[in-house]
């Protein structure tokens, strides 16, 4: 249902009514003086000049003599249509030298434009034009369903849907999201604020304006903002980044002042804002078309009203995106977006975790086991496995049960699967090992050697175009040694060398890590200066000129040195990984295995399998998550 609260920003006919009274006005006006003047004949004309009455005649667009008399030289008194204009003058020539007039009148001939009517023709009736098709244009646009029934002058108001008490109450509460548990740590906070917003603001502390919540479609990101508006009872408008962008220029704008007005007056309150990259897409990124004005207008509008309400008006802007990378900086900025929730894919506990979610309502077989099930749907989302227990729902009532079982599941499984597989989104068991093996060939290279990260989680849960995800930990470094950018490239090659020691081929899965190692390699031998045959030369250029000159800056001999410099490094840094695993393949297979059960590991299973790194020495202040380095494995080149 479109809501409409407020309604204060209204817009309607009157303005037409306006403009259509000032035209008219203008057009009196305009015409007065014309209607004081008189016509006459030529016969008048000739006895006023006979009598030397008059002071001078004009002659306008050579067709009409307006006459001035000398009783009063200001206004036009008399008007004569004229026939000829040859006779005319040579008619008003004679009769003056006949009458012997010394001080003969003279006619001037003038471009005389009636500006009322110059202006009814190019201003007003083309106006009017424009507007009566932007009228007729927008009926059918309602008409195909845009909302507001037609309504032209609603095309500015937010198309944002309203949960509140009197309205739809938001029926969702943290139970009812499962799993995401470090998601809801983080939201909790915001019930808080939304709660008790005093508790924070008479310590000066400032609420947030906005939170981004980041991941896949369908793994719960509307589910969650909402949850936050049930757990702390406030209303809830939804709407879509698409829903604010039309063809129109400053739609999008209006729509986002009238949105946030209608926040305002139901505050405290959330707005949550889905696919924000619909708007908030980096600007000027697109050259060649110029970008998108509409659009830009639209995030400038959005930002200029996250600045402008103050922190503490207890509106809070929640929006879901699935990639927080291209979104404009400037909606990062602090005031703004400035955090950032991760909701990833559930892993093995959170699919069984949903699954009980949304079995809460159907009736269950007793053969029905969640951690099966879970354990069958992996890279499912939340949105997938409720659609599952619906599906299954629908299958024991098709073949007239009275009970959902454990078939029932499967061939829903198997369904869903379907439709997953040809968005490429599944992974086989055989590509999962693969996937584990690569992973744990990364976390097993980096745990032993002595400068590399260490490991602190790796999941083979697919992260959007990724197939798994390593974080390590890294030092904190204002230098870096030759063997500690070495070390790294080892573990990054880390994930091609087990594939090649477990199964003896390697995969398109390591696309991303390659390209790391190659532009690592590159900088080593151009840039840092740290290869012995090219020597303590760097090709680096600070002041950025040569990205625009063609030539480099070295010979035709020296760039093949340098590509061999490059392969050579990025090969022994294989070589070290290859001998690495082969050296620990049995860790390497039990860290795997233990992967492909879990989904997830931690460092400390590695500490389990490998032991205690020797040469730890991270303090305490290095466990901050915030520094984790995340590594993904690129899924482009398959
Ligand atoms: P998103 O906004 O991330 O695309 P939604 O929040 O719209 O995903 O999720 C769609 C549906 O999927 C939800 O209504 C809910 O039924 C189900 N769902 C998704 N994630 C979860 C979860 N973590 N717990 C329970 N249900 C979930
Ligand atoms: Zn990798």
């Amino acid at each position: 249902m479109p809501q409409k609260p407020g309604g204060k920003r209204r817009f309607n006919f009157y303005w037409i009514y306006i403009i259509l009274t000032v035209v008219l006005f203008a057009l009196y006006f305009t015409g007065k003086d014309e209607s004081q003047r008189e016509e006459i004949d030529m016969g008048q004309l000739i006895e006023l000049l006979k009598n030397g009455e008059v002071s001078k005649i004009e002659l306008v667009n050579k067709e009409n003599a307006e006459i001035y008399l000398a009783a009063d030289p200001k206004a036009v008194k008399y008007t004569y249509q004229i026939g000829s204009l040859e006779r005319f003058e040579e008619t008003v020539e004679k009769v003056q030298e006949e009458n012997g007039i010394t001080d003969p009148v003279y006619i001037k001939n003038v471009q005389h434009k009636s500006w009322g009517l110059d202006l009814l023709f190019t201003w007003i009736l083309p106006l009017l034009l424009v507007i009566a098709m932007w009228f007729i244009f927008m009926r059918g646009l309602g008409r195909s369903g845009m909302g507001g029934g037609g309504q032209i002058f609603n095309i500015g108001k937010s198309k944002a849907q309203l949960f509140d008490k009197d309205n739809v109450p938001v029926n969702v509460t943290f139970k009812d999201v499962a799993g995401l548990e470090e998601a809801k740590v983080e939201i909790m906070e915001i019930v808080d604020f939304l709660k008790k917003p005093d508790k924070y603001t008479k310590l000066g502390g400032k609420i947030p304006k906005g939170v981004l919540l980041v991941g896949p479609p369908g793994t719960g990101k509307t589910l969650l903002a909402k949850s936050v508006a049930g757990e702390a009872n406030v209303p809830f408008f939804s709407i879509s980044g698409s829903d604010f962008v039309e063809m129109f220029v400053g739609v999008g704008a209006s729509r986002v002042r009238d949105l946030f007005n209608n926040a305002k007056q139901k505050a405290p309150c959330i707005i949550f804002i889905d696919e924000i990259d619909a708007i908030g897409r980096a600007r000027g990124k697109n050259p060649i078309n110029g970008g998108n004005d509409e659009r830009e207008s639209t995030l400038n509008q959005l930002l200029t009203e996250m600045d402008g309400f103050g922190t503490n008006t207890g509106v809070i802007v929640l929006a879901a995106t699935n990639r927080a990378d291209i979104l404009d900086k400037a909606l990062m900025r602090a005031g703004r977006f400035d955090r950032q929730i991760y909701v990833e894919l559930p892993d093995l506990i959170g699919r069984k975790e949903i699954f009980e979610v949304h079995m809460r309502n159907l009736k269950l077989g007793p053969d029905v086991d969640r951690d099966f099930l879970a354990k069958q749907t992996p890279g499912f989302s939340g949105a997938d496995i409720a659609n599952v227990c619906n599906e299954a729902a629908l299958m024991a009532a098709r073949k007239n049960k009275d009970m959902i079982g454990k078939q029932d599941f499967l061939d829903a499984i198997d369904r869903i699967i379907g439709g997953l597989e040809k968005k490429n989104k599944i992974i086989t068991a055989d590509e999962k090992k693969v996937i584990a093996f690569h992973e744990a060939g990364h976390a097993t290279t980096s745990w032993l050697l002595r400068y590399a990260h260490p490991l602190v989680k790796v999941t083979i849960v697919p992260r959007g175009k990724s197939l798994g995800a390593a974080w390590y930990l890294p030092e904190e470094r204002q230098i870096t040694t030759k063997e500690q950018l070495y070390h790294e490239m080892v573990a990054t090659m880390g994930g091609r060398a087990a594939e090649q020691v477990v199964f003896g081929q390697i995969s398109t899965g390591a696309l991303s890590d390659l390209e790391k190692v190659t532009k690592q390699a590159y900088a080593m031998v151009t840039y840092y200066g740290l290869d012995d045959v090219i020597g303590n030369l760097s090709y680096y250029d600070s002041t950025g000129q040569q990205e625009y000159s063609l030539t480099r800056p070295y010979s035709e001999k020296t760039a093949e040195l340098i590509d061999k410099q490059v392969s050579k490094l990025a090969e022994q840094a294989y070589q070290e990984a290859l001998t690495i695993l082969k050296e620990h393949q049995d860790g390497l297979t039990q860290l795997a295995n233990k992967l492909v059960e879990k989904e997830v590991i931690f460092g400390e299973d590695l500490e389990l399998i490998f032991g205690k790194r020797p040469w730890d020495n991270n303090n305490e202040e290095n466990t901050n998550e915030q520094k984790l380095e995340e590594h993904h494995e690129g899924q482009e080149g398959a």
